[in-house]
């Protein structure tokens, strides 16, 4: 899974990067309105972390631009802006959550992940395939109960197949989601990731679709 973070504040914005890398995302940092339109325009995000005090282009604006455009990644506002006439400002350009400042930094990991699977079409906050369960509040992967070690790479990779299972993800799509804009992944180092995720996983979960990508399903669904 992979986040934007629009914020201008250059602390700030390093805590919530190492933060929501330290649990598992892949994260690009914008530190102003223009770049931040820019960037949710052109790149693929399964969830944003906008600033609303934004220089070059305010954060209502990029939020307005962004829905009219027809982008649906959800968009967690956070702000120091606690009136209710701001807050509904951002919710009428298409906010989806609202935190104010100063926040816990759980709190916003989490509401986040909830973001994330509900956009997915998720509405438990556990997403099973077959014998693995993906807890989507905590980060955790088990399989028949047991816990499953993943490297912060393969838990990406798995949680995105995971909340897109049923369907081809794509060699394209996958890179999208599970790097940042600065990383430049060899051809090959997909297939090489998911085969290291399904020995890990002892079940026949993930199935290669020859030329077009990856289908996550349960063992009863195969075919
Ligand atoms: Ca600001």
């Amino acid at each position: 899974m992979r986040l934007l973070v629009v914020e201008d504040e250059p602390q700030l914005t390093l805590r919530l990067q190492q933060a929501l890398e330290a649990v598992g995302f892949a994260v690009d940092v914008a530190y102003d309105g223009e770049e931040g339109l820019y960037l949710g325009e052109t790149e693929a995000y399964d969830a944003v972390v906008l600033d609303l005090g934004l220089p070059k282009l305010d954060g209502v604006s990029v939020l307005g631009r962004w829905r009219e455009m027809g982008r649906a990644m959800p968009v967690l506002v956070l702000t120091a802006r606690n009136r209710w006439a701001d807050k509904s400002a951002a919710f009428a350009a298409g906010a989806d959550d609202y935190v104010t400042k100063p926040f816990e930094m759980d709190e916003v990991v989490t509401r986040i992940r909830a973001l994330i699977r509900r956009a997915a079409g998720h509405a438990s906050p556990e997403i099973t395939c077959g014998p693995l369960r993906l807890d989507t509040i905590g980060g955790r992967v088990s399989l028949d109960g047991m816990p499953v070690q993943l490297t912060a790479q393969e838990f990406r990779i798995l949680s995105y197949l995971a909340h897109h299972q049923g369907r081809v993800v794509g060699r394209g799509e996958l890179v999208e989601h599970v790097y940042d804009r600065n990383a430049d992944p060899d051809s090959n180092v997909l297939d090489v990731l998911v085969a290291r995720i399904r020995r890990k996983l002892k079940a026949d979960l993930i199935h290669t679709m020859r030329g077009q990508g990856w289908r996550m399903e349960p063992p009863n669904n195969a075919g």
